[in-house]
């Protein structure tokens, strides 16, 4: 896919990210692998009403070479894409379930929520750590997600909210809204008891969609 091709991807599926309630005021930032570098969605933009044009460009450095200014959070973009070769897009949002989860405090923190369906593990895979809090800018937040990364396609940021990663745009979105609906469906089921998939089970998913 060319590059005008893949800005008019990222406006169509932020705006249907946002037109979804995945995403509210200017919260939220997705970033794509491109030939020469990255695009990103612009600091204080809505993923509402974004512009083609104007979305930001990165170089293979992630150095700002075009567009308007790029998110705040690129940070956390760069460390999903050095800590995993295989990206090819990162979501990041503060979806409500998901964010709902990263604010509980006695969940496993390396894998918050439990294997319910099939879609979960396929798309996020067994791990989904828990980053320690920091506060917005903190840049010790870029070394604890890269670590993250490393191990999980998709993290929580505790109290702030979820990044996923996948090799294509399209599949990183999914990811991500699969992300909530499993973050829901867990907040749904809390306190009841639940057939999870067994380990043979999530097991079998990896090695045949992982
Ligand atoms: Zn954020």
């Amino acid at each position: 896919m060319d590059e005008a091709a893949t800005r008019k991807l990222l406006v169509e599926l932020s705006a249907s990210l946002f037109a979804r309630g995945f995403a509210v005021g200017s919260a939220g930032n997705i970033s794509v692998r491109i030939d020469d570098g990255f695009l990103i969605t612009p600091t204080n933009s809505s993923l509402g009403r974004l512009n083609a044009e104007r979305i930001s460009k990165l170089d293979t450095n992630f150095a700002h070479v075009g567009g308007d200014k790029p998110s705040k959070e690129v940070f956390m973009h760069r460390a999903f894409y050095l800590a995993r070769p295989d990206a090819g897009a990162v979501v990041h949002l503060h979806s409500t379930m998901a964010t709902a989860v990263a604010c509980l405090a006695d969940v496993d923190a390396g894998s918050p929520i439990p294997p319910l369906t099939p879609y979960f593990v396929m798309r996020i895979g067994k791990m989904l750590p828990v980053v320690a809090y920091y506060r917005p800018g903190d840049p010790a937040m870029e070394p604890a997600i890269h670590d993250a990364a490393r191990q999980a396609r998709a993290v929580l940021l505790a109290n702030h909210g979820p990044v996923v990663s996948a090799a294509s745009l399209t599949d990183a979105v999914y990811a991500a809204e699969e992300l909530e609906e499993a973050a829901k469906l867990f907040l749904l089921l809390r306190g009841q008891s639940t057939r999870e998939l067994t380990a043979p089970q999530v097991q079998d998913l990896l090695s045949t969609f992982g």
